[in-house]
């Protein structure tokens, strides 16, 4: 991985921004209460702080499911599902300057698509280990949702 391929400091403040818009408009969507979102299992990470395994050239981003278990001596005391979204960096900056889009735009709308797939995992509507013939079509379903959730916001869809 080379430096350059990483956000700078200043496009990570970026990803926050995107981050907590994305946030926002998906909670809106689905209507799940601020309490209830803050519950929400998932983390963004930025590929230096990937693990080799969750970096692709393949997309922009990947959310990959974790189970978690808490203990505190021999008693678990909370276990369940972690979602983490793995930015690929190298893949968003390639793309933002391709495509000449503003970061921001992009940020926001790679996030939103990924939380729109946590949400679908939490809500059980999308199973972690679709079958090969049933993920282009959830791929399609969570697509439509973006774009109907970004063109609510009044952001115009961007692909
Ligand atoms: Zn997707």
């Amino acid at each position: 991985m080379e430096r350059q391929d990483c956000f700078s400091p200043g496009q990570m403040r970026m990803v926050g921004v995107a981050r907590k818009r994305a946030a926002s408009l998906v909670s809106d969507y689905y209507r799940v209460a601020p309490r209830e979102w803050l519950q929400m299992p998932y983390e963004v990470k930025t590929l230096r702080s990937l693990d080799s395994s969750e970096v692709t050239d393949a997309a922009l981003a990947q959310t990959v499911c974790y189970s978690f278990k808490r203990e505190v001596g021999l008693v678990v005391v909370k276990e369940g599902d972690l979602f983490r979204i793995c930015l690929q960096d190298h893949r968003i900056l390639r793309t933002a300057r391709e495509a000449q889009l503003g970061l921001k735009t992009l940020l926001t709308y790679v996030l939103t698509h990924e939380l729109v797939h946590v949400v679908r995992f939490g809500q059980r509507l999308q199973s972690i280990d679709l079958p090969e013939e049933l993920r282009s079509h959830e791929e399609r379903m969570v697509e439509r949702t973006t774009r109907t959730i970004l063109t609510q916001a009044n952001s115009a869809p961007i692909f």
